[in-house]
């Protein structure tokens, strides 16, 4: 499992509803919460690691020994959101790229955990941020999609580098034939 960079055609795509929590399920979110947790990250979407189920996980210290901050969130829907706010953003299909990003600044949200135990939480600021970033995934959107015109400019040149450097992984094969970027 790794992850993938942007234009890999899995951030593009929408996710499907998780039917049954079984071993695969526990396996995706362990090894996303690994690679999470190794890269510094506050939360990773299924899509990042080229699976297609809705799932993410978080964790709003991006600390490994803060577990009462950690999140695997299944299904997750926003069920309430207030509010707007807008701040600095990166994603780690975007390595060192941030931009500013207007968000909800309070959101209530309802997933299923590994136990298929449904959950409520009500977070503002930060978390509100990272659940809103990572549900996005779950449905193709990425937080380049939100910018202004000033930021579309801003992280143009970027967006072009990070295209670039796909393509070259997909001339060299790093990828299986067929995965063209949708871009
Ligand atoms: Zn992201």
């Amino acid at each position: 499992m790794k992850i993938v960079p942007y234009p890999h055609p899995a951030l593009r795509s929408k996710s499907d509803v998780v039917k049954i929590i079984d071993q695969e399920i526990h396996a995706l979110a362990a090894g996303m919460l690994e690679l999470m947790y190794e890269r510094d990250g506050l939360g990773l979407a299924a899509p990042q690691v080229a699976s297609g189920q809705r799932l993410i996980v978080m964790n709003f210290a991006g600390d490994h020994d803060q577990k009462d901050k950690e999140y695997v969130a299944i299904n997750p829907v926003i069920v309430e959101a207030k509010g707007t706010v807008e701040d600095r953003e990166g994603c780690l299909s975007f390595p060192g790229l941030y931009a500013k990003v207007r968000r909800h600044k309070t959101v209530r949200v309802q997933a299923y955990n590994l136990k298929g135990e449904l959950y409520e939480m009500t977070c503002a600021e930060l978390a509100a941020r990272v659940w809103q970033h990572e549900i996005d995934h779950l449905d193709g959107v990425l937080f380049i999609d939100k910018l202004g015109m000033l930021g579309r400019m801003a992280t143009k040149k970027s967006i072009e580098e990070f295209q670039k450097d796909f393509k070259k992984s997909l001339d060299k094969g790093e990828y299986p034939p067929g995965t063209a970027p949708k871009l």
